[in-house]
């Protein structure tokens, strides 16, 4: 986490103190990063253990004000062992603009992430949060968050920063298709056969 933490700092992908990460532990309890404090330099120690209720177990700091966000996720998906939380430029702009990010422009995105649906505006910090996400997360990894920034779920914690880096790689390529037109889709055919490819590398 420590790692992760650095490296969506480098890569721009948070800023200050904003953004948060966590993973699932074997006895069913979660390692979150602490609220208050820049990921990119975090140490293990910073970290807390908190049950599924957001009660701490381990660790001196407090929990991510976002615990909310990640427990119900984990609740709501049992294949699911990682979450990042960030607030990239691009990702976050397309949140701000209302303007989900669909798949469909690009094969590689439809064969790793899918679409990317936009979750109503809820409240950081409380439950308007993981309700936003609630009739999405059964389908989608990835998830914009309106006005907010952007949330991925992953089978682990390298799994959920790929994903998280190739979402906010995608947005800004579709930024900058706009300036020149705008991105064309593929066509449905050229879906179903990338939909076939899909099957074939499960
Ligand atoms: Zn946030």
């Amino acid at each position: 986490m420590v790692e992760i933490g650095r490296r969506m700092y480098d890569k721009n992908l948070i800023a200050g103190t904003g953004g948060n990460i966590s993973c699932r532990l074997p006895d069913g309890s979660f390692l979150i990063t602490p609220s208050g404090k820049a990921k990119g330099r975090l140490s293990p120690e910073d970290m807390v253990v908190i049950d599924e209720g957001g009660s701490v177990i381990l660790g001196k700091g407090r929990p991510s004000s976002e615990f909310r966000l990640h427990t119900y996720i984990y609740s709501a998906r049992n294949n699911i062992n990682a979450i990042v939380h960030a607030h990239p430029i691009f990702c976050t702009a397309y949140a701000a603009a209302g303007k989900p990010l669909a798949a469909s422009i690009l094969p590689e995105i439809v064969l790793t992430v899918g679409d990317i649906p936009l979750a109503e505006y809820g409240t950081p910090s409380t439950l308007e949060l993981p309700g936003s996400v609630e009739k999405l997360i059964e389908n989608h990894d990835a998830i914009l968050l309106k006005n907010h920034g952007v949330v991925v779920a992953g089978k682990d914690l390298e799994d959920a920063f790929n994903k998280l880096e190739i979402v906010e790689h995608f947005a800004e390529i579709l930024y900058a298709a706009e300036a020149i037109g705008g991105a064309k889709p593929l066509s449905n055919e050229q879906i179903d056969r990338l939909m076939k490819v899909k099957e074939i590398m499960k």
